[in-house]
Protein backbone atom coordinates (compact mmCIF):
# COMPACT_ATOMS: atom_id res chain seq x y z
CA UNK A 1 0.00 0.00 0.00
CA UNK A 2 1.34 3.36 -0.61
CA UNK A 3 1.61 6.55 1.56
CA UNK A 4 0.71 10.26 1.05
CA UNK A 5 2.74 12.54 3.71
CA UNK A 6 1.19 16.34 4.01
CA UNK A 7 2.25 18.84 1.25
CA UNK A 8 5.23 20.10 1.39
CA UNK A 9 5.62 23.83 0.00
CA UNK A 10 8.88 22.83 -2.21
CA UNK A 11 9.94 19.49 -2.75
CA UNK A 12 13.49 19.58 -4.29
CA UNK A 13 14.91 16.38 -6.24
CA UNK A 14 18.75 16.15 -6.21
CA UNK A 15 21.06 17.34 -3.04
CA UNK A 16 23.92 18.46 -5.27
CA UNK A 17 25.30 21.65 -4.64
CA UNK A 18 22.09 23.26 -6.57
CA UNK A 19 19.39 21.26 -4.67
CA UNK A 20 20.77 21.53 -1.41
CA UNK A 21 21.57 25.20 -1.72
CA UNK A 22 17.86 25.49 -2.78
CA UNK A 23 17.10 23.22 0.46
CA UNK A 24 19.20 25.98 2.85
CA UNK A 25 17.46 29.07 1.21
CA UNK A 26 14.10 27.76 1.50
CA UNK A 27 14.79 26.46 4.60
CA UNK A 28 15.85 30.09 5.77
CA UNK A 29 12.58 31.80 5.25
CA UNK A 30 10.89 29.08 7.09
CA UNK A 31 9.31 27.23 4.09
CA UNK A 32 8.39 23.22 4.70
CA UNK A 33 11.06 21.69 1.94
CA UNK A 34 11.98 18.12 1.25
CA UNK A 35 15.25 16.99 -0.25
CA UNK A 36 15.40 14.07 -1.68
CA UNK A 37 18.47 12.35 -2.92
CA UNK A 38 19.60 9.05 -3.98
CA UNK A 39 23.12 8.97 -2.48
CA UNK A 40 23.26 8.22 1.43
CA UNK A 41 24.56 11.01 3.11
CA UNK A 42 27.87 11.53 4.65
CA UNK A 43 29.62 11.22 1.65
CA UNK A 44 33.69 10.86 2.12
CA UNK A 45 35.84 13.66 0.73
CA UNK A 46 36.14 12.79 -2.62
CA UNK A 47 37.56 13.72 -5.62
CA UNK A 48 38.71 17.33 -6.18
CA UNK A 49 37.03 20.81 -7.63
CA UNK A 50 37.74 23.93 -7.95
CA UNK A 51 35.38 27.05 -7.62
CA UNK A 52 35.86 30.49 -8.52
CA UNK A 53 36.29 33.20 -5.98
CA UNK A 54 32.98 34.85 -6.42
CA UNK A 55 31.19 31.81 -4.20
CA UNK A 56 32.71 33.43 -1.20
CA UNK A 57 29.38 35.76 -0.83
CA UNK A 58 27.35 33.04 -1.59
CA UNK A 59 28.75 30.92 1.65
CA UNK A 60 28.16 33.93 3.67
CA UNK A 61 24.64 34.00 2.37
CA UNK A 62 23.74 30.31 3.08
CA UNK A 63 25.99 30.35 6.52
CA UNK A 64 28.16 27.89 5.34
CA UNK A 65 31.66 26.71 7.46
CA UNK A 66 34.18 29.57 5.79
CA UNK A 67 37.06 27.39 7.66
CA UNK A 68 36.50 24.50 5.95
CA UNK A 69 35.59 25.45 2.22
CA UNK A 70 37.87 27.95 2.13
CA UNK A 71 40.87 26.55 3.37
CA UNK A 72 42.51 26.03 0.03
CA UNK A 73 42.75 28.79 -2.09
CA UNK A 74 44.60 29.13 -5.18
CA UNK A 75 46.15 32.33 -6.57
CA UNK A 76 48.95 30.32 -8.60
CA UNK A 77 47.17 29.54 -12.21
CA UNK A 78 48.93 28.29 -15.22
CA UNK A 79 47.68 28.38 -18.75
CA UNK A 80 49.83 26.35 -20.95
CA UNK A 81 50.02 25.51 -25.24
CA UNK A 82 48.70 22.15 -25.92
CA UNK A 83 52.50 21.26 -26.84
CA UNK A 84 53.59 22.83 -23.16
CA UNK A 85 55.94 24.45 -24.96
CA UNK A 86 54.79 27.72 -23.65
CA UNK A 87 53.30 29.17 -20.29
CA UNK A 88 51.16 32.23 -19.39
CA UNK A 89 50.47 32.92 -16.00
CA UNK A 90 47.60 35.37 -15.19
CA UNK A 91 48.02 37.82 -12.36
CA UNK A 92 44.99 38.17 -9.58
CA UNK A 93 44.95 39.95 -6.68
CA UNK A 94 43.11 37.90 -4.12
CA UNK A 95 42.57 34.02 -4.79
CA UNK A 96 41.37 33.42 -8.66
CA UNK A 97 39.63 30.42 -5.99
CA UNK A 98 39.42 27.23 -4.22
CA UNK A 99 39.60 23.81 -4.30
CA UNK A 100 37.44 21.97 -2.47
CA UNK A 101 36.28 18.13 -1.99
CA UNK A 102 33.30 17.55 -3.60
CA UNK A 103 32.23 15.26 -1.12
CA UNK A 104 32.94 17.29 1.62
CA UNK A 105 31.35 20.32 0.33
CA UNK A 106 27.42 18.21 -0.71
CA UNK A 107 28.01 16.95 3.37
CA UNK A 108 28.83 20.86 4.64
CA UNK A 109 25.97 21.72 2.43
CA UNK A 110 23.46 19.35 3.56
CA UNK A 111 24.10 19.63 6.77
CA UNK A 112 23.49 23.20 6.67
CA UNK A 113 20.13 22.15 5.35
CA UNK A 114 19.09 20.52 8.25
CA UNK A 115 20.13 22.86 10.36
CA UNK A 116 18.13 25.18 8.90
CA UNK A 117 15.44 23.03 9.11
CA UNK A 118 15.20 21.34 6.14
CA UNK A 119 13.86 17.87 5.85
CA UNK A 120 16.68 15.58 4.14
CA UNK A 121 16.13 11.97 2.81
CA UNK A 122 19.05 10.82 1.78
CA UNK A 123 19.52 7.64 0.15
CA UNK A 124 16.00 7.91 -1.58
CA UNK A 125 15.65 7.41 -5.15
CA UNK A 126 12.20 9.00 -6.65
CA UNK A 127 11.23 6.95 -9.62
CA UNK A 128 8.66 8.94 -11.11
CA UNK A 129 6.45 12.59 -11.07
CA UNK A 130 3.21 13.78 -11.40
CA UNK A 131 2.46 17.37 -12.04
CA UNK A 132 -1.24 17.78 -11.22
CA UNK A 133 -3.41 20.81 -10.82
CA UNK A 134 -2.28 21.97 -7.00
CA UNK A 135 1.10 20.60 -6.50
CA UNK A 136 3.29 17.84 -7.89
CA UNK A 137 3.97 14.13 -6.48
CA UNK A 138 6.85 12.08 -6.49
CA UNK A 139 6.86 8.43 -6.21
CA UNK A 140 10.24 7.22 -4.73
CA UNK A 141 11.64 3.75 -4.90
CA UNK A 142 10.44 2.87 -1.16
CA UNK A 143 6.81 3.15 -2.81
CA UNK A 144 5.94 5.74 -0.92
CA UNK A 145 4.38 9.01 -2.47
CA UNK A 146 5.55 12.69 -1.54
CA UNK A 147 3.57 15.80 -2.74
CA UNK A 148 4.94 19.54 -2.79
CA UNK A 149 2.79 22.51 -3.79
CA UNK A 150 6.20 23.24 -5.63
CA UNK A 151 9.20 21.37 -7.33
CA UNK A 152 13.06 22.05 -8.13
CA UNK A 153 14.61 19.78 -10.57
CA UNK A 154 18.04 19.57 -9.56
CA UNK A 155 19.03 16.08 -10.58
CA UNK A 156 22.42 16.99 -12.95
CA UNK A 157 22.16 16.67 -16.50
CA UNK A 158 20.57 13.67 -17.45
CA UNK A 159 17.70 12.18 -15.65
CA UNK A 160 14.79 10.97 -17.89
CA UNK A 161 12.42 13.25 -15.02
CA UNK A 162 13.33 16.37 -16.77
CA UNK A 163 11.98 15.52 -19.86
CA UNK A 164 8.77 13.42 -17.86
CA UNK A 165 8.17 16.90 -15.97
CA UNK A 166 7.49 18.38 -19.52
CA UNK A 167 10.88 20.31 -20.42
CA UNK A 168 12.49 19.53 -23.93
CA UNK A 169 15.93 19.19 -24.30
CA UNK A 170 18.12 21.28 -26.65
CA UNK A 171 19.88 19.63 -28.93
CA UNK A 172 22.34 18.60 -26.33
CA UNK A 173 26.43 19.53 -26.43
CA UNK A 174 29.04 18.22 -28.05
CA UNK A 175 31.49 18.55 -24.97
CA UNK A 176 32.61 15.52 -22.94
CA UNK A 177 34.08 16.22 -19.76
CA UNK A 178 35.66 13.45 -17.13
CA UNK A 179 38.35 13.45 -14.72
CA UNK A 180 41.01 10.89 -13.14
CA UNK A 181 43.08 11.87 -10.16
CA UNK A 182 45.43 10.06 -7.72
CA UNK A 183 47.54 10.08 -4.60
CA UNK A 184 51.26 11.68 -4.69
CA UNK A 185 53.45 8.96 -3.21
CA UNK A 186 53.86 8.72 0.38
CA UNK A 187 55.50 12.02 2.01
CA UNK A 188 55.17 14.06 -0.66
CA UNK A 189 53.09 17.29 -0.54
CA UNK A 190 51.96 20.48 -2.31
CA UNK A 191 53.06 23.49 -0.23
CA UNK A 192 50.22 25.48 -2.01
CA UNK A 193 47.05 24.40 -4.32
CA UNK A 194 47.53 25.34 -7.65
CA UNK A 195 45.58 24.73 -10.83
CA UNK A 196 46.95 24.83 -14.40
CA UNK A 197 45.25 24.74 -18.04
CA UNK A 198 46.52 22.99 -21.40
CA UNK A 199 44.73 25.10 -24.12
CA UNK A 200 43.89 24.54 -27.89
CA UNK A 201 43.97 20.73 -27.67
CA UNK A 202 42.62 20.42 -30.96
CA UNK A 203 40.64 22.78 -33.40
CA UNK A 204 37.39 23.36 -31.61
CA UNK A 205 38.76 24.57 -28.44
CA UNK A 206 38.96 21.25 -25.88
CA UNK A 207 40.92 22.47 -22.78
CA UNK A 208 42.46 20.46 -19.86
CA UNK A 209 43.03 21.18 -16.32
CA UNK A 210 44.57 20.06 -13.42
CA UNK A 211 44.67 20.59 -10.15
CA UNK A 212 47.43 20.03 -7.07
CA UNK A 213 46.28 19.95 -3.64
CA UNK A 214 47.57 18.50 -0.66
CA UNK A 215 48.87 15.11 -1.53
CA UNK A 216 46.55 15.01 -4.48
CA UNK A 217 46.33 15.60 -8.21
CA UNK A 218 43.40 15.57 -10.57
CA UNK A 219 43.32 16.31 -14.67
CA UNK A 220 40.06 16.65 -16.12
CA UNK A 221 39.35 16.58 -20.05
CA UNK A 222 36.30 19.29 -21.73
CA UNK A 223 37.01 17.24 -24.94
CA UNK A 224 34.98 18.95 -28.10
CA UNK A 225 36.63 17.17 -30.70
CA UNK A 226 35.60 13.71 -32.80
CA UNK A 227 33.99 12.06 -29.55
CA UNK A 228 35.85 8.67 -30.36
CA UNK A 229 39.16 10.21 -30.00
CA UNK A 230 38.26 12.25 -26.56
CA UNK A 231 39.85 8.98 -24.20
CA UNK A 232 42.92 9.19 -26.47
CA UNK A 233 43.49 12.67 -26.35
CA UNK A 234 43.08 12.21 -22.21
CA UNK A 235 45.65 10.21 -22.23
CA UNK A 236 48.29 12.34 -24.69
CA UNK A 237 47.47 15.19 -22.62
CA UNK A 238 48.10 13.60 -18.93
CA UNK A 239 51.46 11.53 -20.51
CA UNK A 240 52.60 15.03 -22.01
CA UNK A 241 52.18 16.69 -18.41
CA UNK A 242 54.02 13.97 -16.62
CA UNK A 243 56.52 14.06 -19.27
CA UNK A 244 57.68 17.88 -19.19
CA UNK A 245 57.51 17.12 -15.07
CA UNK A 246 54.44 19.54 -14.59
CA UNK A 247 52.09 16.79 -12.91
CA UNK A 248 53.21 13.65 -11.38
CA UNK A 249 52.24 10.74 -11.51
CA UNK A 250 51.26 9.61 -15.18
CA UNK A 251 47.39 9.21 -15.11
CA UNK A 252 47.58 8.55 -18.71
CA UNK A 253 46.76 4.59 -18.10
CA UNK A 254 43.60 5.85 -16.16
CA UNK A 255 42.66 8.35 -18.31
CA UNK A 256 42.62 5.92 -21.40
CA UNK A 257 39.91 4.20 -19.67
CA UNK A 258 37.80 6.53 -18.11
CA UNK A 259 33.83 6.72 -19.14
CA UNK A 260 33.57 10.80 -20.85
CA UNK A 261 30.00 12.08 -20.16
CA UNK A 262 28.91 15.00 -22.03
CA UNK A 263 28.81 18.70 -20.37
CA UNK A 264 26.03 20.48 -19.89
CA UNK A 265 27.94 23.56 -20.24
CA UNK A 266 26.32 27.02 -21.15
CA UNK A 267 22.97 24.50 -22.42
CA UNK A 268 20.69 27.06 -19.88
CA UNK A 269 21.21 29.61 -23.25
CA UNK A 270 19.64 27.36 -25.74
CA UNK A 271 16.80 26.21 -23.65
CA UNK A 272 13.75 27.10 -24.59
CA UNK A 273 12.61 27.49 -21.00
CA UNK A 274 13.37 26.36 -17.12
CA UNK A 275 9.61 26.64 -16.26
CA UNK A 276 7.22 23.78 -15.92
CA UNK A 277 4.12 22.91 -14.31
CA UNK A 278 4.91 24.11 -10.50
CA UNK A 279 8.32 23.46 -11.58
CA UNK A 280 11.52 24.69 -11.76
CA UNK A 281 15.00 23.87 -13.78
CA UNK A 282 17.99 24.33 -11.53
CA UNK A 283 21.94 23.62 -11.85
CA UNK A 284 23.13 20.71 -14.22
CA UNK A 285 19.34 20.39 -14.67
CA UNK A 286 19.17 23.72 -16.41
CA UNK A 287 22.59 23.86 -18.42
CA UNK A 288 23.94 26.72 -15.90
CA UNK A 289 27.77 25.84 -16.59
CA UNK A 290 29.94 28.35 -17.62
CA UNK A 291 30.61 27.20 -21.61
CA UNK A 292 34.72 29.02 -20.97
CA UNK A 293 35.68 27.43 -17.76
CA UNK A 294 33.18 24.45 -17.73
CA UNK A 295 32.85 25.64 -14.06
CA UNK A 296 29.50 23.97 -12.54
CA UNK A 297 29.71 24.10 -8.90
CA UNK A 298 29.17 27.84 -8.73
CA UNK A 299 26.19 28.02 -11.24
CA UNK A 300 24.46 25.23 -10.17
CA UNK A 301 24.27 27.48 -6.45
CA UNK A 302 23.40 30.49 -8.04
CA UNK A 303 20.85 29.54 -10.14
CA UNK A 304 19.27 28.00 -6.80
CA UNK A 305 19.62 30.82 -4.90
CA UNK A 306 17.59 32.77 -7.63
CA UNK A 307 15.54 29.71 -8.45
CA UNK A 308 14.35 30.28 -4.61
CA UNK A 309 13.62 34.01 -4.77
CA UNK A 310 11.48 33.11 -7.22
CA UNK A 311 9.71 30.13 -5.56
CA UNK A 312 9.07 32.36 -2.32
CA UNK A 313 7.46 34.86 -4.58
CA UNK A 314 5.08 32.55 -6.19
CA UNK A 315 4.07 30.47 -2.77
CA UNK A 316 2.99 34.19 -1.60
CA UNK A 317 0.70 34.89 -4.87
CA UNK A 318 -2.31 33.59 -6.41
CA UNK A 319 -0.99 33.70 -9.25
CA UNK A 320 1.93 31.09 -8.64
CA UNK A 321 2.60 29.91 -12.34
CA UNK A 322 2.98 33.36 -13.01
CA UNK A 323 5.12 34.07 -10.63
CA UNK A 324 7.32 31.04 -11.63
CA UNK A 325 7.92 32.28 -15.27
CA UNK A 326 9.64 35.39 -13.80
CA UNK A 327 12.60 33.30 -13.05
CA UNK A 328 13.72 32.86 -17.00
CA UNK A 329 13.99 36.98 -16.73
CA UNK A 330 16.02 36.71 -13.85
CA UNK A 331 18.54 34.12 -14.73
CA UNK A 332 19.25 35.66 -18.08
CA UNK A 333 19.41 39.05 -16.68
CA UNK A 334 22.09 38.12 -14.40
CA UNK A 335 23.92 34.75 -15.00
CA UNK A 336 23.59 34.76 -19.32
CA UNK A 337 26.73 36.79 -19.71
CA UNK A 338 28.65 34.68 -17.32
CA UNK A 339 27.40 31.55 -18.93
CA UNK A 340 27.78 32.52 -22.42
CA UNK A 341 30.92 30.81 -24.64
CA UNK A 342 33.82 33.56 -25.02
CA UNK A 343 32.97 36.08 -27.31
CA UNK A 344 36.34 35.97 -29.70
CA UNK A 345 37.76 32.89 -31.94
CA UNK A 346 39.82 31.39 -29.42
CA UNK A 347 42.35 30.05 -32.28
CA UNK A 348 42.80 33.76 -32.91
CA UNK A 349 43.10 34.31 -29.48
CA UNK A 350 45.80 31.71 -27.59
CA UNK A 351 48.52 32.78 -29.47
CA UNK A 352 48.29 36.04 -27.84
CA UNK A 353 47.92 34.86 -24.22
CA UNK A 354 51.12 33.28 -24.50
CA UNK A 355 53.00 36.73 -25.75
CA UNK A 356 51.08 39.28 -24.51
CA UNK A 357 50.60 39.28 -20.44
CA UNK A 358 47.24 41.55 -20.45
CA UNK A 359 45.93 39.01 -23.00
CA UNK A 360 46.33 36.32 -20.26
CA UNK A 361 45.03 38.08 -17.23
CA UNK A 362 42.22 39.00 -19.59
CA UNK A 363 41.73 35.43 -20.29
CA UNK A 364 41.94 34.81 -16.62
CA UNK A 365 39.74 37.16 -15.88
CA UNK A 366 37.24 35.30 -18.47
CA UNK A 367 38.33 31.94 -16.87
CA UNK A 368 37.63 32.67 -13.62
CA UNK A 369 34.86 35.46 -13.34
CA UNK A 370 33.23 34.94 -16.71
CA UNK A 371 34.34 38.40 -17.58
CA UNK A 372 33.87 39.15 -21.85
CA UNK A 373 37.77 38.78 -22.84
C1 LIG B 1 34.38 15.13 -14.45
C2 LIG B 1 33.77 16.40 -13.97
C3 LIG B 1 34.58 17.34 -13.32
C4 LIG B 1 34.02 18.55 -12.89
N1 LIG B 1 34.81 19.44 -12.24
C5 LIG B 1 34.28 20.59 -11.80
C6 LIG B 1 35.09 21.54 -11.10
O1 LIG B 1 36.29 21.32 -10.84
N2 LIG B 1 34.50 22.70 -10.71
C7 LIG B 1 33.17 22.97 -10.96
O2 LIG B 1 32.69 24.04 -10.60
N3 LIG B 1 32.39 22.08 -11.61
C8 LIG B 1 32.90 20.91 -12.02
N4 LIG B 1 32.10 20.01 -12.66
C9 LIG B 1 30.67 20.32 -12.83
C10 LIG B 1 29.90 20.17 -11.51
O3 LIG B 1 30.20 18.93 -10.92
C11 LIG B 1 28.40 20.26 -11.74
O4 LIG B 1 28.12 21.39 -12.55
C12 LIG B 1 27.64 20.41 -10.41
O5 LIG B 1 27.87 19.27 -9.61
C13 LIG B 1 26.15 20.55 -10.68
O6 LIG B 1 25.44 20.48 -9.48
P1 LIG B 1 23.92 20.00 -9.46
O7 LIG B 1 23.48 20.03 -8.06
O8 LIG B 1 23.12 20.75 -10.46
O9 LIG B 1 23.95 18.50 -10.02
P2 LIG B 1 24.72 17.16 -9.44
O10 LIG B 1 25.91 17.59 -8.71
O11 LIG B 1 24.79 16.32 -10.62
O12 LIG B 1 23.66 16.62 -8.40
C14 LIG B 1 22.46 16.01 -8.81
C15 LIG B 1 22.01 15.09 -7.70
O13 LIG B 1 20.70 14.60 -8.00
C16 LIG B 1 20.62 13.28 -7.55
N5 LIG B 1 19.57 12.59 -8.31
C17 LIG B 1 19.46 12.51 -9.67
N6 LIG B 1 18.35 11.81 -10.00
C18 LIG B 1 17.76 11.46 -8.83
C19 LIG B 1 16.58 10.71 -8.52
N7 LIG B 1 15.79 10.22 -9.47
N8 LIG B 1 16.27 10.53 -7.21
C20 LIG B 1 17.06 11.05 -6.24
N9 LIG B 1 18.18 11.75 -6.47
C21 LIG B 1 18.52 11.96 -7.75
C22 LIG B 1 22.00 12.69 -7.86
O14 LIG B 1 22.27 11.57 -7.03
C23 LIG B 1 22.92 13.85 -7.57
O15 LIG B 1 23.43 13.83 -6.27
C24 LIG B 1 32.63 18.81 -13.09
C25 LIG B 1 31.83 17.85 -13.71
C26 LIG B 1 32.39 16.65 -14.14
C27 LIG B 1 31.50 15.64 -14.81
Amino acid sequence: MTKTDPTYDVLVLGGGPSGATAAICLAQAERSVLLLEAAPDPLPAGALAWVSAQWVDLLETLKLPREELLARPFQQVRFHTAMLDKEATPAFMEPAGYIVQRGTLRNALIAQARACGAEVRSGTVVQDLAQAEGHVELALSDEQKVRGKLLLLATGHQSPLIPRAGFARPGGTAILTGQVEAALPEGKIFDEPSLGVVLGLEREGSFATYLRCGNRVAISLNWLGDPAAGPRAFAKVCKDLASADILQPDLAGTAASVRLAPSPASLALDMDTHVGKHTLLIGDAGGFVAAISNEGVYPAMWSAQLATEVVLAALNSNQSQDELMSFEQQWRMTMAEYLRPPNTDMQFLLPLVFSNQPMADRLGAAFFTGETI
